[in-house]
């Protein structure tokens, strides 16, 4: 279907069909509203779990089936009119429509803005050469899948998440995987040191070459494909594949030129607690959002995307649920699944609980002696029973916390 097949108007019109997206239209279901619902993405398929793309997908242990949000029935059961392939480029607040890159025009009584991201680019001399690639959709993946038979050296450029995870497939795929991060420790944004290090330790225990602290001068190809990576050191590495995982930039252009209130650097589209924009009747969920009052940046989470869009159908049906921020993450590397519940932003001291060694632990974070976080790996039971301390924000003596003879449903029980 294409947007001139859409109707002319809905009653709430979301666009991107991602995670938030998809989960707006379900949740406007769910709570009972009865308007019409169109559903627009640019991507040229159904709504689909990204966070298997570098997981799952890629290691070929899922089809693309597999990773659908909801079978497609479940739209047209629903009455959800959902149209792929469409780009939206224009939002006109006044008269309540939305351009599409087609020509079409559609109008709408309520906006659901999903629109994530895109990857950022390399800024470097040959970051859009043939073979530089993101793990961003599922054409990024397929085209990197397509490849594989006749890789052999890739080079990751980003230790973060997405980055991680690749590089953890693409060894366990036979290729030689070079990771290359610029500061001096993977997850550095999201992690504090200790977890950084056991995982670096994990990728070179199982043949990750990672080089910290090093920055890209260059990408070096024949003609029109990648051949190296030319790094600030002025080493060469070869390279068949170019991964970058350096974050992504919010598709937010037509609602900044619609006048929607971003944050000061426009990493972000500002939310209320309900998640309305400055602009009346548009919402904006997912990626591309920013909490007004809030750790002031993106929470880029497939809960967090949940939790907005439902937020967002509450909120367009008249259900006043105000958003409480409690996120949560995993990631998978090899056997290892991390699990993180609430934002470390702002932390002044960790503790350490089990040891790295057995591969099996959890970091938590304080933050003038509240519990405001914890990264847990291999240890779900802390993960789960953690859960209440972020809550509660408890105050919990470190060495109490440290403790793995005492479970945190204990802790927590007595604070
Ligand atoms: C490889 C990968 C691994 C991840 N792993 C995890 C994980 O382990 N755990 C976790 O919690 N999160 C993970 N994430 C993050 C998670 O997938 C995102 O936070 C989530 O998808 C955000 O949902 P969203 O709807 O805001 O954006 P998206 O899911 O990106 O959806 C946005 C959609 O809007 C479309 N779009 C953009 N602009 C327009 C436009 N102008 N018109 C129409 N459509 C448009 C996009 O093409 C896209 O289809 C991962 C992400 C990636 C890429």
């Amino acid at each position: 279907m294409s947007a001139t097949n859409a109707a002319t108007r809905y009653d709430a019109l979301i666009i991107g069909a991602g995670h938030a997206g998809a989960q707006a239209a379900i949740s406007l279901r769910q709570v009972g509203f009865a308007g019409t619902i169109g559903l627009i993405g640019d991507e040229p398929v159904a709504p689909y779990e990204r966070p298997a793309l570098s997981k799952e997908y890629l290691a070929g242990d899922k089809s693309f089936d597999q990773l659908l949000i909801r079978p497609d029935e479940f739209w047209t059961e629903n009455s959800v009119e959902l149209v792929s392939g469409e780009r939206a480029v224009g939002v006109d607040p006044s008269a309540k429509t939305v351009t599409f890159e087609s020509g079409a025009i559609v109008g709408y009584g309520s906006l659901v803005w999903a629109t994530g991201g895109v990857p950022r680019r390399i800024p470097v001399p040959g970051g859009d050469l043939e073979g530089v690639l993101a793990i961003r959709s599922k054409a990024d993946c397929d085209r990197l899948i397509e490849a594989l038979p006749s890789i052999r050296n890739v080079v990751v450029i980003g230790g973060g998440f997405i980055g991680l995870e690749s590089a953890a497939v693409l060894r366990a795929r036979g290729a030689t995987v070079t990771v290359v991060e610029a500061l001096d420790r993977v997850l550095a944004r999201v992690t504090a040191e200790p977890v950084s290090r056991f995982f670096e330790n994990e990728h070179r225990a199982h043949g990750v070459e990672l080089l910290l602290g090093v920055g890209i001068d260059s990408i070096e190809g024949d003609d029109a494909s990648v051949t190296g990576v030319r790094l600030s050191d002025g080493r060469v590495l070869p390279a068949d594949r170019v991964i970058v995982g350096i974050g992504i930039v919010p598709a937010i252009e037509p609602l900044i030129a619609a006048g929607a209130e971003v944050t000061p650097h426009a990493t972000g589209v500002l939310i209320d607690e309900l998640c309305r924009t400055s602009l009346a009747d548009v919402y904006c969920v997912g990626d591309c959002s920013v909490l007004r009052n809030g750790p002031g940046m993106r929470i880029e989470s497939r809960q967090n995307a949940h939790e907005l869009a439902t937020t967002a159908a509450k909120a367009i049906t008249g259900i006043t649920d105000p958003l409480v921020l409690v996120p949560w993450f995993w990631s998978h590397q090899y056997d290892l699944r991390l699990q993180t519940i609430g934002l470390n932003v702002g932390y002044d001291q960790t503790v350490l609980r089990g040891t790295p060694e057995e591969r099996s632990f959890s970091l938590i974070y304080l933050k003038e002696g509240e519990v405001i976080a914890l990264d847990c790996i291999n240890a779900t039971k802390d993960y789960v029973q953690g859960r209440r301390l972020v809550e509660r924000r408890a105050r919990v003596e470190p060495n109490v916390l440290a403790d793995t003879d005492t479970a945190l449903k204990d802790i927590a029980a007595a604070h």
